[in-house]
């Protein structure tokens, strides 16, 4: 990924989606911890137990600095549902969208957020429609086969070409620390071949195949490869610190 400091933060983007006109994206974590291990300024999750007013300050600061006109939030449940961001404009920093795990617009000025700790944010872009869509895909998304479901979805919605999608999945829990000891029970059988010896699964590896299984092209899928757990400095880790703040994932057409 690149990285570029800008008003005090990390700005992490995807080579593969830079060259698209109109197309703002990026990832917002943490630079390091404060003299305080304060990680919080850059959190945007109203559920973290930091004041709701601190949250919402950043939610705004940060819709300001890609220059969207609205900034979509949904409230991440782990389920499958993919909202359609689309008609009305009743979104906002105050206003989650309702229990969604995915967000799809055509709508320009309008960009989606994923609120992210260990679980993947699939962002996913047709540069020929101008549509995007962004997926909270943990392992209970990726089980219900999410991602692949917000290609179909993309399809049906704005008529997306499966072969015309960029993706790209942003800093999660990797393979070194994707940790299932009961995989048995959680995980569907075609899994087993993503695990390690040690019961650590590739879930970078299993986005990837879902979303080429959908008719996504193998070279249009973008990976960061950085671990979030690993980088507790750089990105918020629920594995790691068990905590309650998410960094942002952001993607729409300004
Ligand atoms: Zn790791």
């Amino acid at each position: 990924m690149l990285v570029r400091q800008a008003k005090g933060m990390l700005w992490w983007r995807f080579p593969g989606l830079e060259e698209i006109p109109g197309l703002v994206h990026g990832i917002f974590g943490p630079d390091g911890q404060n003299r305080n291990g304060d990680m919080g300024p850059f959190n945007v999750s109203l559920a973290s137990g930091q004041p709701r007013h601190r949250v919402l300050a950043w939610r705004r600061t940060l819709g300001g600095l890609l220059g969207f006109r609205d900034l979509v939030f949904i409230r991440q449940v782990h389920g499958d549902r993919i909202l359609e961001a689309d008609d009305g404009d009743d979104f906002g920093p105050e206003r989650p969208a309702g229990s969604y795990d995915a967000a799809m617009t055509g709508t320009r000025g309008r960009g989606l957020i994923i609120q992210v700790a260990d679980c993947q944010a699939v962002l996913m872009v047709d540069p020929r429609r101008r549509a995007v869509a962004n997926v909270h895909a943990g392992w209970r998304g990726t089980v219900a086969g999410l991602p692949a479901r917000v290609v179909a979805a993309m399809a049906r919605r704005y008529g997306s070409r499966p072969a015309d999608l960029l993706c790209a999945v942003g800093p999660s829990l990797g393979p070194c620390c994707a940790e299932f000891v009961n995989w048995r029970r959680e995980l569907p059988p075609e899994f087993a071949r993503y695990r390690d010896g040690r019961d650590r699964f590739d879930f970078w590896q299993i986005t990837a195949d879902q979303l080429a299984d959908a008719g996504v092209r193998p070279e249009r899928i973008f990976q960061s490869r950085i671990c979030t757990r690993c980088n507790p400095a750089r990105f918020y880790s629920y594995r790691g610190r068990r905590t309650g703040l998410r960094f942002a994932a952001a993607v729409g057409f300004a």
